[in-house]
């Protein structure tokens, strides 16, 4: 089957078997941005079981692998885009050179390598992470990220933005991340609730209640969350057990949770849009949108923005991408992925290309997958009017310069994903006071606080004339300074 044939045939023609035929194919396309030939893969790509380059022709695109694999090979920069905002936003309002040095340091870096057991008997050494970057405004606060991507730089970078995060939002929180480097596709369940263990115990007083409280990131969810608590209440002495509940956030509700959340940083992206929209009119009823990643914060995102009347038109996800013009369910698409674990071979759209996505016109652009997906090739593909970044880093230096030489209105990561380490500390405050709130209540402090944190971004572009992702960085910035500035340098 020629790639050509697939394209006259029509959509109710296919069968399920041939649709992921068409999709692998798809997979397969030369011309994504960023894919290189020559690249050997690290694996088996989960998505058509090839162990080394494409065996498919080249006249059929073998050219390269999922995007899956370009995340694990083309190290991410991220590290280096967090640090030059940092020094851009200095630069602007003149902040103190000792009080910067201290933040574009990470405090502490923990690499632990710990053996777990396999199903087959063998013992698998796996290696995690927990990078503190920042304590002055309250305990390290950040989330766990389970990914073949994952590094040491990666999770420093990401550590760091949790710091201005927190301080954005005014919580009591510093900045961390954690993570391991594994592709979760790999392990059973049983698997999963033996690694997330151990690496929790390796971990040991590194993390705490009071110190270091993990939370849910990419491919870790509420369970993992359950695992950790259960792991580290287990560990301390019994007099101590119930006083660690809230050791971690994002747990089950049963377990401690918060009411909202799971769909806190999706509600949160969706709360911030709104204000946008009304600050700058737009009409979210009939307002066309795109999202990449539609795993948590992608499929609240998309779902709440349906309440609204809003239009989804185009999803990609690790597995692909699609297109339906006349709209896509959010909700019955995410009952979809949840039985397929993707959006590849959804019939009620069409499978479209990477480059496709991108350049599908649209109102708002929602990117909630990985970092540096808006890059100098694909800023410039984008026909949007307001990207809300849901993931962390999804925009690198020179898609940053290209969306502000083309007046794309950004509502930077550290502002925009901030709905889910907010609700973190209700749930962490609940916990704490043996409290709990209903919906209603977390929904209603949520929208006050991240509209807060919104006023406050927008008061700094102004005051300042610089771009939200500057302004964002020098409100965060701001507090920081303040406080060492308070309190001074120990000794
Ligand atoms: P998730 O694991 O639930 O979903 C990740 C989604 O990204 C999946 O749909 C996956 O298929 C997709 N994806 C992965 N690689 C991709 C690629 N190369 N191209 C396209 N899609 C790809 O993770 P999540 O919790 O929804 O996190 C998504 C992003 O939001 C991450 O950047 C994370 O750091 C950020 N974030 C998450 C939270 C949270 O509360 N979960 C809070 C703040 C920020």
């Amino acid at each position: 089957m020629k790639k050509s044939d697939i394209k006259t045939r029509k959509r109710d023609d296919i069968t399920p078997v041939e649709t992921r035929r068409e999709w692998k194919l798809l997979y397969h396309q030369p011309g994504r941005p960023g894919l290189e030939e020559g690249y050997k893969l690290a694996g088996i790509c989960r998505h058509c079981d090839l162990k080394d380059m494409c065996s498919l022709p080249k006249s059929e695109g073998g050219v390269w692998h999922c995007r899956y694999y370009k995340a694990f090979q083309k190290k991410s920069n991220l590290y280096s885009h967090v640090l030059e905002q940092l020094e851009k936003a200095k630069d602007v309002v003149h902040f103190d050179d000792n009080i910067c040095k201290i933040l574009t340091e990470t405090m502490n870096e923990i690499v632990v390598h710990f053996p777990v057991k396999m199903r087959d008997g063998k013992v698998k050494v796996l290696t995690g992470y927990r990078v503190q970057h920042n304590n002055a405004l309250g305990p390290f606060k950040g989330g766990l990220r389970f990914h073949p991507a994952v590094d040491i730089d990666e999770i420093k970078a990401l550590a760091t933005l949790m710091t201005w995060k927190t301080a954005i939002a005014n919580i009591p929180f510093g900045g961390a991340k954690g993570g391991i480097q594994l592709d979760p596709a790999e392990f059973s369940q049983e698997e999963m609730e033996r690694i997330s263990r151990r690496f929790t115990f390796a971990l040991g007083n590194n993390i705490g209640p009071e110190y270091d409280i993990p939370a849910p990131d990419v491919n870790t969810n509420s369970q993992i969350m359950a695992w950790i608590q259960d792991t580290y209440m287990s560990t301390v002495a019994p007099n101590e057990r119930n006083r660690c509940a809230h050791v971690v956030t994002g747990k089950p509700i049963e377990s401690g949770g918060s009411q909202g959340r799971e769909k806190a940083t999706g509600q949160g992206v969706v709360f911030l849009i709104e204000k946008w929209a009304s600050d700058y009119g737009m009409d979210l009823k009939g307002a066309t949108y795109t999202v990449q990643g539609f795993g948590n914060v992608g499929s609240w995102a998309a779902r709440l923005m349906k309440l609204h009347g809003s239009k989804l038109i185009a999803v990609e996800d690790v597995t692909g991408s699609i297109l339906n013009k006349d709209g896509i369910d959010p909700d019955d698409l995410a009952a979809y992925v949840k039985v397929h674990g993707g959006v590849w071979g959804y019939l009620k759209a069409e499978p479209i290309d990477h480059v496709t996505f991108f350049t599908t016109k649209a109102d708002i652009f929602i990117p909630c997958a990985l970092e540096n997906q808006i890059t100098d090739t694909t800023a410039e593909l984008l026909d949007v009017r307001l990207i809300a970044e849901g993931a962390n880093g999804p925009t690198d230096t020179e898609g940053d310069k290209i969306l502000q030489r083309r007046k794309i209105a950004v509502i930077p990561d550290i502002l925009c994903n901030s709905g889910g380490v907010i609700v973190s500390y209700f749930e962490w405050l609940q916990n704490k006071r043996s409290e709990f709130w209903d919906l209603e209540e977390v929904d209603f402090k949520l929208r006050k606080t991240i509209n807060a944190a919104y006023d406050r971004v927008r008061g700094a572009a102004e005051t300042h004339k610089v771009d939200w992702r500057t302004a964002a960085q020098i409100v965060a910035l701001s507090r920081l300074e303040m406080v060492y500035k308070e309190r001074g340098i120990f000794p």
